[in-house]
């Protein structure tokens, strides 16, 4: 079978492995689509991303869709043939984390296609792959693989605005107009944000940011005087999302949230330390929220979609084929021309 196998920045090779053999409990899924990720797209360009570096090949992609194509002997809540998405989580489910019902912090987590641990554990961008029974969620054959797969950023952003609580009449600030920033417009907007304002350097994704459901967007690159009337009577959001893994957009946060608001920082900025207004944090009793992957999100984001309560359409700008991942990565680290471009298997 082929895979989608990164070895170094820029340095990506399709090449072929050995279909995994199943544990009793696992399943082996026959890849329907994959979403490239900005964390596929790190290891593409700088071979890692954030405090994890590569230190030997690893099959990239976590957010993959498909088909069941075989069963370990254990397993009895999927079948053959079965169209699910795949959540790319692989807790312990018995450390003091995942037992207070916090799996994503997980000490012992087991996540598709990252080198936090090391044997890397691979991806999903692999014609075959194995997953545990329970992370397989069963959807209807007539919702696209493409858009399944979408599940997983989309239960990002869900966790994030569930981190911060109700949204109820919020006026949010969005930093960073790439999938996350534009999924957490779809998510703020499902927990009942009143007003949500996304900011980027290009018009491109600002117009999906507005199909996404954004009342207003504004390109701080053209339009930096915006920002200072974000931050008239010291802020004027009541929550701010960072999803753009930028320090300048993270100070843009802390300005621009009223006292009393919170900030939630989705982005992952580069490693190493990284210079924060801590006073203004201070002075404001700004609640600052880190947010990391998702829990019982990925089940509601698979509901979501199914149920069509979020649309992605518009966020889906182009598919390949597995022959073709060079190019589709090329394609995702052009902003003006890419949002979330995906492999799917024809
Ligand atoms: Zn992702
Ligand atoms: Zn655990």
């Amino acid at each position: 079978m082929l895979a989608c196998v990164i070895h170094g920045a820029k340095d990506l090779r399709i090449e072929a492995r050995e279909t995994p053999d199943l544990e009793a409990n696992e399943v082996l899924v026959r890849f329907g689509a994959g979403g490239i990720c900005g964390s596929d797209l790190h290891y593409f360009n700088h071979g890692g991303v954030g405090d994890f570096k590569l230190r030997e090949p690893m099959v990239l992609g976590h957010e993959v869709s498909g088909e069941v194509m075989k069963l370990g002997t254990e397993v009895q809540g999927v079948k053959i043939g079965d169209h699910i998405a795949v959540d790319p989580s692989r807790p312990c489910r018995a450390c003091d984390y995942c037992l207070a019902g916090r799996s994503n912090l997980c000490s012992n987590m087991r996540f598709f296609g990252s080198a936090a641990l090391f044997p890397h554990v691979q991806g999903g961008f692999s014609e075959f792959f194995k997953v545990a029974e329970f992370q397989c969620h069963v959807v209807p054959k007539d919702i696209d693989y493409t858009v399944i797969a979408c599940a997983e950023p989309l239960a990002v952003t869900l966790h994030a605005v569930a981190r911060v609580g109700s949204l109820m009449g919020a006026k949010v600030l969005i930093t960073g107009s790439g999938p996350i920033g534009v999924l957490t417009v779809a998510a703020a907007t499902l927990a009942g944000a009143s007003q949500i304002t996304v900011t980027d350097l290009f018009d491109e994704p600002l117009a999906i940011a507005l199909q996404m459901g954004a009342t207003s967007v504004v390109n701080t690159a053209s339009q930096p005087e915006k920002l200072e009337e974000f931050q008239a009577n010291k802020g004027v959001f009541d929550v701010s999302f960072e999803a753009s893994g930028n320090a300048k957009a993270l100070e843009t946060c802390v300005q621009s949230t009223r006292p009393g608001g919170s900030m939630v920082q989705i982005g992952i900025l580069p490693p190493g330390l990284t210079s924060v207004p801590i006073n203004q944090i201070l002075a404001k009793e700004l609640g600052f929220f880190g947010t990391f992957r998702f829990h019982q999100e990925f089940a509601w984001a698979v509901d979501a979609l199914v149920s069509k309560r979020i649309d992605v359409i518009p966020i889906l700008t182009a598919k390949f084929g597995f022959q073709d991942a060079l190019k589709a990565f090329e394609l995702a680290l052009d902003r003006k021309k890419a949002m979330k471009v995906s492999l799917r298997c024809d």
